[in-house]
């Protein structure tokens, strides 16, 4: 392309409304030459404008989605090779594989059960976001039947995996439904099922040999028509896959490759349900836009999904939850008061903690910012008057009958302070959240809910 960011200014509106998200039209200029945004950011560019950028004009990876309407699915439109230069955008989609050789119950069991599953952690709900249906050695007529199967068991978008270009005409057609992922155009069949995707509005996977022969086909693909291409290099062993998804995101990315600048895709093939879920997160890692697993029980999943929700967090905003009063069972006025800070992985250990104690509790997470304890305390943001302020705030002396909350014991040196600042009795609990079951039978045992 070979655009300079002066090049691009000269494009853009110049009025520097700051409606793309940075301060000048200059920066955007900037970050669109280094490849960190694309010209969609704008929303006052003119056509004549686009045309004129051309590819500088085209984010570096494509946004590809599949599915429509809420359970659509994005992947691609990254601009970043490093997590911490900004942050990644759009979370690797997770697809479940379903074999079309499994019997019709089983099929339909498992579709519905990946359909309805939504996972929790730390304050945050996960689902597996797409089902995948693989021909595998099934007929084509098994393989259409599957494919029916799953999606009247489904509302979520489906992934279909064939090389036979007449079978997948007609699992499109049983899915019924709009812009399910075609997996895929080889280079003995990239012509009809170009014709195929192009026909039904559905992107493409492109499987190549190498990156090469894969560079080829997708741009073979998409003079055929093709806009929605998703590539798959056709690697399979781990490490050659990890390789190839890191050259493709270097490539699209520092280089504004345009033949490899579209989504990626990575098939897990270990046959342990626990080895396959550390493959699907080292293609998560880097860089896989989607991820195809063979795993349905939630306690595979959900490594898998909280390991992607922390990939794709943007690392400058720590998880928190609100800093307000919340009720940890039948609370009475006798309850015992937690304090600790609102990072929700601090917040939901303590809150499983006193759970566990069966005490009735009320637990006061402090606003630090999503910052944990000591890292709070060190900062001057887990202070003496910052708890003080919270308690008051909160009007916790409103919600209980008494006046005592348990510090959490690696900052007891705040209870001195605190107790003059607030008022209240200050009991140091324990330093660790794994401490606070036996901290409150100790105290607490009278409160104890019966079981
Ligand atoms: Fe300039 Fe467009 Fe950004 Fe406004 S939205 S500052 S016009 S580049």
């Amino acid at each position: 392309m070979g655009l300079s960011g002066l090049d691009i200014f000269k494009q853009l509106p110049k009025t520097n409304c700051k409606e793309c998200g940075l301060p000048t039209c200059l920066a955007l200029a900037m970050a669109l030459a280094s490849g960190k945004a694309s010209l969609e950011k704008c929303p006052h560019v003119s056509d004549a404008a686009k045309a004129a950028l051309g590819a500088a004009a085209a984010p570096p990876i494509k946004l590809v989605a599949i599915g429509a309407g809420e359970a659509k699915v994005e992947i691609g439109d990254e601009t970043v090779i490093y997590r911490h230069d900004k942050t990644f955008l759009h979370p690797t989609g997770v697809a479940v594989d379903l074999p079309a050789t499994l019997p019709d119950d089983e099929l339909a069991a498992r579709a519905a059960k990946i359909d309805a599953m939504v996972l929790e952690r730390v304050g945050l709900h996960y689902r597996p976001d797409m089902l995948a249906v693989s021909q595998r050695s099934a007929s084509a007529q098994r393989f259409v039947e599957a494919v029916g199967i799953v999606a009247r068991s489904s509302r979520r978008p489906m992934v279909l995996i064939s090389s036979d270009a007449e079978a997948m005409k007609a699992a499109a057609a049983a899915a019924g439904r709009p812009r399910c992922l075609l997996a895929g155009a080889d280079k003995n069949n990239y012509e009809a099922m170009a014709a195929l995707a192009t026909a039904a509005n559905c992107p493409l996977v492109v499987k190549g040999d190498d990156l090469d022969s894969l560079a080829d086909l997708a741009q073979r693909a998409a003079g055929l028509g093709v806009k929605d291409i998703v590539l798959d290099s056709g690697a399979r062993q781990t490490s050659r896959v990890l390789a190839d998804l890191t050259q493709m995101r270097r490539l699209s990315i520092t280089r504004r490759f345009r033949p490899l600048g579209y989504p990626t895709v990575a098939f897990t093939t270990e046959q342990s349900p626990r080895a396959a879920a550390v493959q699907a997160g080292l293609y998560i890692g880097k860089y896989a836009s989607m991820v195809v697993l063979p795993l349905t029980e939630p306690h595979h999943l959900l490594p898998v999904l909280a390991w992607r929700g922390n990939v794709y967090t943007d690392p400058q905003k720590p998880i928190q939850v609100e800093a307000k009063v919340n009720a940890v069972g039948a609370v009475n006025p006798e309850s015992p008061v937690y304090v600790t800070t609102n990072f929700s992985l601090t917040y939901f250990t303590v809150e499983g903690e006193v759970t566990a104690s069966k005490v009735p509790s009320y637990i006061l997470p402090v606003d630090t910012e999503g910052t944990s304890v000591l890292t709070a305390w060190a900062s001057g943001k887990f202070s003496a008057e910052s708890i003080a302020a919270a308690l008051k705030k909160s009007n916790m002396e409103e919600i209980v009958g008494h006046k005592t909350l348990v510090l959490p014991g690696f900052v007891a040196v705040l209870s001195g302070k605190l107790q003059e600042l607030s008022g209240w009795k200050v009991l140091v609990g324990p330093r660790e959240a794994a401490g606070i079951p036996a901290f409150a039978k100790s105290r607490f045992g009278n409160l104890a809910a019966d079981d």
